[in-house]
């Protein structure tokens, strides 16, 4: 018989009660450090005591009240995110894949209404991942998201990840609206684009006119160091996809755009009842007061540092599980000589969270701002699931 939950999930076999900071209590009573943070959404950890108050004092106030009015909360939070970044404008929604959706829709009008209706074309990478919306699935273009939900939303075009003379070919073509990255690929085994790669594709985007979509939905909002992703490439972006930690762990998302990119984007062509809610707004304006803070974002990067001191030292201390460490700020891949799932499992035994992704690698996402001695801790509790997992083997 069908369980009730509709079986899309493989589901470790653990419920938490309580979260607090980077910890997760089971129901059992187990604790685990939590090293997947949601998968990179409790960006600032679990019952964040500012977080906890925003969402609070505005469940207090007003809940919803739809896209036909102001809202205060996510004027503000509008304004925070153009203030810190290349955009002009935003759109919020209550998922990534509904801003992939808005970004390519957005990337489409912008020519259509340039008098280009040709150029629907969106160029992505293989391991890329963008959501399940059928959008989404088909920017992805892998067999393991798209067999069987046929047919596919046509105009993507899907190129090697690194595979520089075919996407400069690719660019070439007058029916190609967008080239959309991410710059730290996140499901597809924690793969950075070199800076030089992302500033690559910024000059290809404007020697053809093709606007440039950067899917920052899980390597935004502080993950890497900085507040997003792309700052450490020098470069920006047309349109940017947001979600995971902006909402810090509760469901918030968004697109932000320039003027030029965003100017289809008129009055009843997009929409969303929810998206841009108040309870969403407060809770992503309480992130951006925290993480867009310059000190904060240093912190972020001397922890991160710190974490991949510790983790190139557990690496060669474990050469027959781990092969090396990737990754950006305290978005981090351990790469897996032994089955990256059984690691994890194992990780579970000895108190930590930590997220699988493709290319046999382990995610290590773990809340921003977490301690020096929870990473050491976390370490620690890694070199014990190593330990395990090669006696194991
Ligand atoms: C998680 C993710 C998405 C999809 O976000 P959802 O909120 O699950 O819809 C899109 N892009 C990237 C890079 C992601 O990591």
């Amino acid at each position: 018989m069908i369980p009730t939950i509709l079986p899309t999930y493989n589901r470790a076999p653990m419920a938490f009660q309580k979260g607090e900071g980077a910890w997760l209590t089971a129901t059992d009573g187990r604790r685990f450090l939590d090293f997947g943070a949601g998968i990179a959404v409790n960006s600032l950890g679990h019952a964040n005591p500012a977080l906890v108050k925003a969402l609070t004092d505005q469940a207090q106030a007003v809940w919803h009240v739809s896209n036909l009015y102001q809202i205060p909360a996510q004027k503000r939070l509008a304004d925070q995110l153009v203030e810190h970044t290349f955009a002009d404008t935003v759109f919020f929604t209550n998922s990534g894949t509904e801003a992939c959706e808005l970004a390519v829709k957005m990337a489409r009008k912008h020519f259509y209404d340039a008098g280009q209706p040709e150029r629907t074309d969106i160029i992505t990478f293989a391991g890329s991942f963008h959501g399940r919306s059928s959008a989404g699935i088909a920017a992805a273009g892998s067999e393991k998201m798209t067999k069987g939900f046929g047919p596919l939303l046509p105009g993507f075009v899907h190129l090697d990840f690194g595979d520089h003379d075919a996407l400069t070919e690719a660019a070439k073509f007058p029916t190609v609206a967008a080239i959309l990255i991410e710059p730290v690929q996140g499901e597809g085994g924690i793969r950075p684009v070199p800076d030089q790669c992302l500033k690559g594709l910024r000059d290809l985007a404007d020697e053809h006119g093709i606007l440039l979509i950067f899917d920052e939905v899980q390597c935004g909002v502080g993950r890497t160091g900085k507040l997003f992703a792309h700052e450490w490439a020098g470069i920006t972006p047309d349109i940017m996809m947001v979600a995971k930690g902006i909402g810090g762990g509760f469901p918030l998302g968004a697109v932000l755009a320039t003027e030029r990119a965003a100017n289809g984007m008129t009055a009843g062509t997009h929409g969303s009842t929810y998206g841009g809610n108040p309870l969403g707004c407060a809770v992503g304006n309480a992130v951006m007061d925290i993480v867009a803070d310059p000190a904060f974002l240093a912190e972020v990067n001397r922890k991160a540092g710190l974490l991949r001191q510790k983790l190139e030292g557990l690496v060669a201390a474990h050469p027959d599980v781990f092969t090396g460490v990737r990754g950006s700020g305290l978005m981090l891949g351990l790469m897996c000589k032994a089955t990256n799932t059984d690691i994890v499992k194992a990780g579970y035994d000895a108190g930590i969270l930590t997220v699988p992704a493709a290319d046999n690698v382990i995610r290590l996402l773990p809340p921003l701002n977490l301690t020096d001695n929870e990473i050491v801790k976390a370490v620690d509790l890694l070199d014990q699931a190593a330990e395990q997992v090669a006696s194991d083997g």
